[in-house]
């Protein structure tokens, strides 16, 4: 598994759901770093965390997910955002948004976006080219 997992960090203020997406996604396979917010969400990747999608909630104390957003597209980092969240929250966060999966969440329908946006930007950090592999 060295250098060739896959990581997934989880922005959400619901403990339960942060907690459950972590188990769904580490049985599938992934890395998963988890943060309460969009601040902690920054932090995280301020030291280092280099996940290959983030999974971002919307409505957020201390840092939202349009801030983080913003913020995120501010520092030029281009990792997909997939937003899991409730329905009619999306309109202030639907630029720059690799797909939105809708709270309550189908994890197959998750771990299909996962997937599919999953290492398009760690082609470099490979010898050879390889089909991704999740299973
Ligand atoms: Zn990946």
């Amino acid at each position: 598994m060295h250098g060739n997992s896959h990581s997934v960090l989880v922005i959400d203020d619901d403990v339960d759901i942060r907690e459950s997406l972590r188990d769904a996604l580490e049985d599938a396979g992934y890395e998963v770093a988890t943060a309460a917010n969009g601040r902690e969400g920054l932090e995280r990747l301020e030291h280092a965390l280099k996940p290959c999608v983030i999974l971002l909630d919307l409505m957020m104390p201390v840092m939202s997910g349009p801030e983080f957003l913003f913020a995120l597209r501010e520092a030029h980092d281009a990792t997909p955002v997939i937003v899991v969240s409730a329905y009619g929250e999306l309109a202030d966060a639907d630029t720059g948004i690799a797909c939105f999966i809708p709270k309550p969440v189908r994890l197959d329908t998750l771990l299909k976006a996962i997937r599919l946006h999953c290492c398009r930007l760690e082609v470099h950090e490979q010898e050879q080219p390889k089909p991704p592999r999740h299973m």
